[in-house]
């Protein structure tokens, strides 16, 4: 019978945050497929968890995927993580998981932190509906077409992004989709941890001042609804321009009615009594 693969959320600052069954998980599997097994040996001392560590990460994910799958099917079980906080969001893990749904092989879920969760969760943002929009890309004309993608987006966006790359990303977010209000929430569950709750042009100008250090997530209000469609235009104001035009009442209430799309006997009373005197 295949061995499970664990899915386990670990902590993106604070220690504490390793939940006890995240605790118990990594202290059972076989062995830990981790995102750096440097990062993954700090997590495993911290909580004296003796267990070996294989490399999972960007760069060698097909390989190491296929052998992964291939000790699982053979009944070994297996703990996967990242440098911090839910694999596969933003991290690697995706793959592995699809390998092992495709070969049947069982996947479980060992949750907790997210630092988008987290960032969502004190950013005091909508949270009724929202999207998760990651990293932006670097590469010119994929950057170009994320932005365009939301220009139009009317849910809370989540970004990630690195410090160096902060205020870059600002004054691209600020100059395709306008002047709106944003949350950076930074270093959550660290030392550092902050929320400044601001608008993007004033968060351009704060870190051009202010060079960004820490992590960072982004909490972007969605697009502002489009203005209330405007009073419906009144029926009796048309007909009497077409009165002033020459027109008959009948005349005037029929092509009033068929412009404004509305049935001729609706109008036709309002219009007699108001205007008939004046014909
Ligand atoms: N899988 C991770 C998760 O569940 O949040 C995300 C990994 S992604 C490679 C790293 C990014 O997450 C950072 O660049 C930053 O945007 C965000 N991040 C991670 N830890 C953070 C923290 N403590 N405070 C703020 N942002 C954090």
């Amino acid at each position: 019978m295949a061995g499970t693969l664990y899915v386990v959320a670990t902590p993106i600052g604070n220690l504490g945050d390793l939940s006890p069954r995240a605790q118990q998980v990594l202290a059972q599997v076989d062995f830990i497929a981790a995102e750096d097994t440097r990062v993954g040996a700090k997590l495993l001392n911290r909580f004296e968890i003796k267990k070996p560590q294989i490399s999972y990460f960007e760069h060698n994910r097909r390989a190491k995927g296929e052998q992964i799958a291939a000790r699982l099917e053979a009944g070994e079980s297996c703990a996967l993580i990242t440098d911090a906080g839910t694999p596969a969001i933003s991290d690697p893990g995706t793959d592995l998981v699809d390998i092992c749904a495709q070969r049947g092989i069982p996947v479980v879920a060992v949750p907790g932190p997210c630092a988008a969760i987290a960032a969502l969760s004190i950013a005091g943002m909508d949270c009724g509906r929202w999207c998760f929009e990651g990293f932006l890309s670097v590469n010119k004309k994929s950057r170009r077409e994320h932005l365009e993608d939301i220009r139009g987006e009317r849910r809370t966006m989540v970004f990630y992004e690195a410090p160096h790359k902060l205020l870059r990303t600002l004054e691209d977010l600020h100059q395709v989709l306008g002047d709106r209000p944003i949350a950076l929430v930074r270093e959550i569950t660290k030392i550092h941890e902050e929320v400044y709750r601001t608008t993007l042009a004033q968060a351009v100008e704060h870190y051009r001042e202010n060079p960004p250090r820490g992590e960072f997530v982004l909490v972007l209000a969605g697009a502002p609804k489009p203005q209330e469609d405007e009073a419906p235009p009144d029926p009796m104001e048309a007909v009497e321009a077409l009165l002033a035009q020459g027109c008959s009442i009948s005349e005037a209430v029929k092509r009033a009615a068929k412009e404004l799309g509305v049935p001729k006997n609706s109008i036709y009373n309002q219009a007699m009594e108001r205007f008939s005197q004046k014909e």
